[in-house]
């Protein structure tokens, strides 16, 4: 069978929000016939169970609120975030294509909160909040690829690329092969596979049997099976997004109470404990990625109608976020269990813990005489600072064990054309969202980061496969 005759016009791989946006862009850019295989039984992939916050800057929604803000303040601040390690171009792409990218989604009829949030600590608030959260999304992309006669295989795993003559004519689909004129890789991360965490997240592995995946089975890591067959770059090596927990229940935790203290081994504080997750992450990576909660018992006795702040990021569309770890029922049960470490004071706690009883003592000494005039040498707000004073005192250790995103995969360029090792496209293939490497820094960038890389290497993707037809 020649390839050309039979080719489809574009092969997408995967249903999630970067391959159901970039096979609606393609067809809306002139592609005719566009194909999305999805190997689960279901659409929708890790974005269908996500909290659907996405990062764009100058969109309709901030115009409407009076935000200013544009491609440049992202680029900045994303560049800033990630350390310059990320490529210039790449990024440079990302950020002018987010805002356009959200009003586009807007445009096919996802609806989003009327509000901007902060995602993390950037200076201008970009982050916009999707009804009804990342099914939200999915519904009404689905159906909009429906409306436009793109068929979405599903229980039709690819299996492996058609290479012929160094450019990618297709793919194995099911027990099929099928020719298209290009492939799309928009098959997610590998969170769900084990082995490849460990191959391509060592550092992740730290957590050991603590360590899930909040994400979606489908989450197996195909693209960088398919970067290997097509000889293509491999970039983000050991980046992603972790969630620290405490390994009570396995729940979607992002952020740490504000009013907890948070120490290392050494039993010295490394980060502010409100910050964002991809600062505490980091902050982990930093400090053997293990430290101890320390809390007193006023933690156990809060009076529900008058509870110290305990997060920083707010979304209203969400209402009041409440800690699946660290409410008063669950932490009794943990300390009745001794999953809790419980002591009459500081040193003796330090001691159960393996910690130097006199550098603990020494933290929080500091901590308190900080929280009296209320100033931190971490900066922490005010608002969480509890000076840790009542016995009994409590710890427990906490690991950074949640993957929620990972960041490693075939190399794109700012036209979303996977690149060989010498960075040259290969003719024929594409890639968007998780399943692309070099776009997360070491420090994820706040909510809706990863999103934002979905929506706008999507339609990137898509415009360009488009373009070559
Ligand atoms: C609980 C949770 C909350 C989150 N909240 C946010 C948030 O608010 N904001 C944010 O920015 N990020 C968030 N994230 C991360 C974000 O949801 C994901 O990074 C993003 O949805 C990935 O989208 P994607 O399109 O790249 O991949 P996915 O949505 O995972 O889609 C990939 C699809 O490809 C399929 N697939 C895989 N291999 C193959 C193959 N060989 N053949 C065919 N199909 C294949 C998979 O089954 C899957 O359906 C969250 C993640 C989780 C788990």
């Amino acid at each position: 069978m020649s390839p050309k005759e039979d080719a489809i016009d574009i092969l997408v791989v995967g249903s999630g929000l970067a391959g159901l946006t970039a096979a609606i862009t393609a067809r809306q850019a002139g592609a005719e016939l566009v194909l999305i295989a999805e190997s689960q039984d279901v659409v929708g992939g890790s974005t269908r169970l996500c909290d659907g916050m996405i990062l764009g800057a100058n969109t309709r929604l901030q115009r409407k609120h009076g935000i200013e803000d544009s491609a440049k303040n992202f680029f900045n601040e994303y560049m800033a975030w990630t350390q310059w390690e990320l490529p210039g171009g790449l990024i440079k792409a990302f950020t002018e294509e987010s805002g356009p990218a959200i009003d586009w989604l807007e445009e096919q009829g996802v609806e989003f909160h009327d509000l901007v949030i902060y995602g993390g600590s950037e200076n201008i608030p970009r982050g916009v909040v999707a009804k009804e959260k990342g099914q939200g999304i999915v519904n009404v992309l689905a159906a909009k690829a429906k409306s436009l006669d793109i068929d979405i295989a599903i229980g039709q795993p690819v299996k492996s690329l058609i290479i012929r003559d160094g450019a990618v004519v297709g793919a194995i689909v099911g027990d099929d092969e099928v020719f298209a004129r290009s492939v799309i890789l928009a098959s997610g991360g590998y969170g769900a596979n084990p082995v490849k965490v460990a191959k391509w997240w060592p550092n992740a592995t730290s957590a050991g049997d603590w360590l899930w995946y909040i994400g979606a089975d489908g989450a197996q890591g195909d693209a960088l099976d398919f970067a290997e067959q097509a000889n293509a770059r491999i970039s983000g090596f050991d980046r992603g997004l972790r969630l620290p927990h405490p390994n009570f229940v396995n729940a979607q935790e992002p952020y740490i109470p504000g009013w907890q203290i948070m120490v290392n081994a050494q039993g010295t504080r490394f980060v502010d404990e409100s910050s964002p997750y991809g600062a505490v992450d980091r902050a982990f990576s930093l400090n053997d990625n293990k430290g101890f909660i320390i809390f007193d018992d006023q933690a156990l006795h809060v009076d529900p109608d008058n509870e110290m702040p305990a997060y920083k990021q707010v979304v209203p569309a969400f209402g009041k976020r409440r800690s699946a770890s660290w409410n008063v029922p669950m932490m009794e049960e943990m300390i009745e269990k001794g999953a809790i470490t419980q002591a009459n004071s500081i040193a003796e706690l330090a001691q159960k813990l393996g910690i130097s009883p006199e550098q603990l003592e020494h933290t929080i000494a500091q901590y308190n005489a900080g929280a009296a005039e209320g100033i931190d040498a971490f900066g922490k707000e005010a608002k969480f600072l509890r000076p840790v004073v009542q016995a009994p005192f409590y710890g427990k250790e906490i690991r950074p064990a949640t993957i929620a995103a990972t960041g490693t995969g075939p190399m794109i360029d700012n036209k979303a054309r996977v690149v060989d090792h010498n960075g040259d496209p290969i003719p024929g293939l594409f890639a968007a969202g998780e399943a692309t490497g070099g776009f997360l820094g070491y420090v994820y960038a706040g909510s809706g980061n990863s999103l934002a890389g979905c929506a706008s290497f999507g339609r990137i993707a898509g415009k360009s496969a488009a373009s070559t037809l």
